[in-house]
């Protein structure tokens, strides 16, 4: 109930929805591919989000899934790490 009721105060359009979706995808897809088993319309979603992750790699020499002592750059660790 209590999330119905906050998920109702908040709107998001399309273009903000996606860029959040990218973001959050971009330090943590492991390349399973069950996103493109499960897209409505067929999309190669994990090819997407791999182009995203070689650019996570290139800029912040992190990979989601090779290391679990690693800091994923969107974290609260990692940005407290970078105010310091
Ligand atoms: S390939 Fe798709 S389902 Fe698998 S981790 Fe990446 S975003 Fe998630």
């Amino acid at each position: 109930m209590y999330l119905k009721e906050q998920r109702k105060e908040k709107t998001i359009d399309k273009i903000t929805y996606q860029l959040t979706r990218i973001s959050h995808v971009g330090d943590a897809c492991v390349g399973c591919g069950k996103c493109d088993m499960n897209c409505p319309t067929n999309l190669p979603l994990s090819f997407y989000f791999q182009s995203l992750n070689d650019m996570v790699r290139d800029d912040f020499g992190y990979i989601p899934g090779c290391d679990e002592s690693a800091t994923p750059p969107r974290s609260k660790k990692a940005v407290e790490d970078l105010a310091e």
